[in-house]
């Protein structure tokens, strides 16, 4: 604990140890290095730039497409006593100028600006004459074209090598796959530089799958034991974000909707509820989530299934970027499968790009019904292989039974084959229990071989067979047929009886809601005892965040506080070991959190 990186460390941001890579990136770029970067969200890349820019003589430049995040950031250096200034369209003539001024003057230790700011003539200019640390090149991928954050501003950064070929250059991006990566490299003239290249997982998330079987008592029953908690829940519609919140809002929960679809300033507001106040849950489409940098998130839960493992991945990773325990909890059914099937076959997208997109759900489809460890599945996704079973997923935590489905699977193949071949899951469950109904003697359907030959099966149970035929492909959808289901190649094999068929048990306990040892799940995991203290401290921050106007977050994590809560600092003095706190803030706030600590014994 002697070199300059961790005494900044320890002195601006409180903490007491590089995490991962961070230690060697600090010091290659500290030393003047080109430095391309690939950590998960929630890695810890800013400090990756921010400690070297306060190291070096100069100002660090830090270009990011996400002007909305600017001035939280800003915020959030400024606690620390970095003196940090942010340039992009938002800011007035007199501010820019302003900050302008301090740049020339040497008074900014950082500068968060906006490429196509940074890309003008004006400002180009203004960096000739000033004191550069270095640029960090913040979301790199925007660089490339077939994400879907493509910036061809991006495309012209090269101009900072040209131009500062003396200056380090530093990209960050939280895009895991290899292709992306390399046209990075090569986009931004960083062939050259050395790559540090971070492992995708994110230990601290709990990933679990379960089936839809009522989905509105799963989701309030998931988030029974997490009442003040955090979270995003993604749906597939507008009309489904607005109900779930109204929903959830019905049931006493503090629930919001996020949509395309909101007026702009409705958008603009829930975003900013949802990021300064504690407890708040967001009911959104995908299109919330760019650049959502709290880090107090506990939980992301999907009602429905993602497009693509990329877009699983990216939605679940903005839960616990403080590192705490959090949850990514997905439910779902048949039903979504079937739609998101017809979604591809109806579209009008050529036949290369379905052939993508069926590849892509097929993928999404095995992680949802693998019996492995999700975490081994998920990371195999990026190319990484996971040593053994996390210990931290559904899966590990009660594993599932598999069972020889052979023989259900060829009756419900075989039922399928005998209706014609056009039926959807819900009429065909009721031939094979064999349900009396006007409908199936209109339709002559009792009449049929396979009617009744079914009912030693219960219907949930059905239609879990019919969801792992239609994701393994042994069905499929017929885009013209409202849902009805029809063979497909590999159907011929199962009802020939040349191949045996394992499936997966449905787990009727497996909810969500509590962990192994049955007691609710806390999200920071804070000792009953010092839930008191706890509580109160996250009162006074509150307080604190309101009077500044700030999210409670810039102020201390939660993490931090029940650092405090457990550790009860007598004095000022002994509140600086606490990890979390840095110079600062101890002046700021220290003779507060103190006297709080005192006054509830
Ligand atoms: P990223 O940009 O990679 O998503 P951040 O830079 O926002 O991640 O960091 C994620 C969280 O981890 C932040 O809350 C930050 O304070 C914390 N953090 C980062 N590095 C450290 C460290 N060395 N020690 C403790 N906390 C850290
Ligand atoms: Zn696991």
């Amino acid at each position: 604990m002697s070199s300059p990186a961790h005494e900044v460390l320890k002195r601006v941001f409180g903490h007491d140890a590089f995490r991962g890579n961070q230690q060697a990136i600090v010091e290659h770029v500290t030393a003047g290095n080109d430095a391309l970067v690939l950590m998960p969200t929630g890695g810890g890349k800013s400090l990756c730039y921010q400690v070297p820019a306060l190291l070096r003589e100069g100002c660090g430049i830090v270009i990011s497409p996400l002007i909305a995040l600017m001035q939280d950031q800003v915020e959030a250096l400024r606690q620390l006593g970095v003196r940090a200034e942010f340039l992009n369209s938002t800011l007035d003539a007199e501010n820019a100028g302003r900050v302008e001024r301090a740049l020339l003057e040497g008074s900014l230790d950082l500068l968060y600006v906006a490429p196509e700011r940074l890309l003008t003539g004006r400002f180009l200019s203004l960096l000739e004459r000033s004191r550069v640390a270095l640029f960090a090149i913040d979301e790199a991928h925007c660089v490339s074209q077939w994400g879907h954050d493509f910036r061809p501003e991006y495309r012209q950064l090269t101009v900072l090598h040209e131009r500062w070929p003396q200056v380090p250059r530093i990209a960050l991006t939280a895009t895991a796959d290899p292709p992306t990566q390399r046209e990075i490299a090569e986009r931004l003239d960083l062939a050259q530089a050395e790559h540090f290249i971070s492992s995708f997982d994110r230990p601290n998330i709990r990933y679990s799958v379960v089936q839809k079987d009522n989905a509105r008592r799963q989701l309030l029953d998931f988030l029974r034991g997490r009442r003040g908690e955090a979270g995003i829940v993604y749906c597939l519609s507008r009309r489904k974000v607005e109900e779930t919140a109204e929903m959830l809002r019905g049931e006493g929960l503090d629930a919001l909707p996020y949509h395309a679809g909101l007026p702009a300033e409705v958008r603009a507001g829930n975003q900013r509820r949802f990021l300064r106040e504690d407890g708040i849950v967001m009911c959104a489409t995908i299109a919330f989530g760019m650049g959502i940098d709290k880090p107090d998130v506990r939980f992301v839960v999907h009602t429905d299934l993602p497009k693509s493992m990329e877009g699983y991945y990216q939605e679940t990773g903005r839960a616990g970027r403080d590192g705490e325990p959090a949850d990514a909890w997905l439910c779902y059914g048949l039903g979504d499968v079937v739609l998101l099937k017809q979604m591809i076959e109806q579209g009008d997208a050529g036949e290369e790009r379905k052939q993508l997109e069926r590849a892509k759900l097929d993928h999404l489809l095995g992680y949802c019904e693998s019996m492995q460890c999700r975490r081994q599945v998920l990371l195999a996704g990026f190319g990484e292989t996971y040593p053994r079973p996390c210990g931290n997923c559904d899966n590990c935590l009660t594993p599932p039974a598999a069972w020889d489905a052979t023989v259900p699977a060829q009756k419900a193949l075989s039922c399928v084959y005998r209706s014609g071949q056009r039926f959807g899951v819900g009429h065909l469950i009721d031939i094979l229990r064999g349900s009396d109904t006007e409908r199936m003697r209109q339709l002559g359907h009792d009449t049929l071989s396979t009617y009744g030959i079914g009912s030693d099966l219960d219907a949930r149970s059905w239609r879990s067979v019919f969801r792992q035929l239609v994701a393994a492909s042994l069905l499929e959808v017929d885009p013209d047929a409202h849902g009805g289901l029809r063979l497909t190649d590999a159907s011929r094999d199962v009802l020939k009886g040349r191949r045996q068929l394992m499936m997966r048990r449905e787990n009727p306990a497996a909810s969500g809601r509590r962990d192994r040892t049955g007691s609710p799940r806390s999200g920071v995991a804070v000792q009953p005892e010092d839930l008191a203290l706890f509580n109160a401290l996250r009162g006074l921050r509150a307080d604190l965040a309101r009077e500044q106007n700030v999210p409670a977050f810039v102020i201390f994590h939660d993490s931090t506080l029940r650092n405090i809560a457990e550790q009860r600092p007598a004095d000022v003095q002994a509140l600086s070991r606490v990890g979390g706190i840095g110079g600062s803030k101890l002046a700021r706030y220290g003779q507060q959190l103190v006297d709080l600590v005192r006054a509830q014994g």
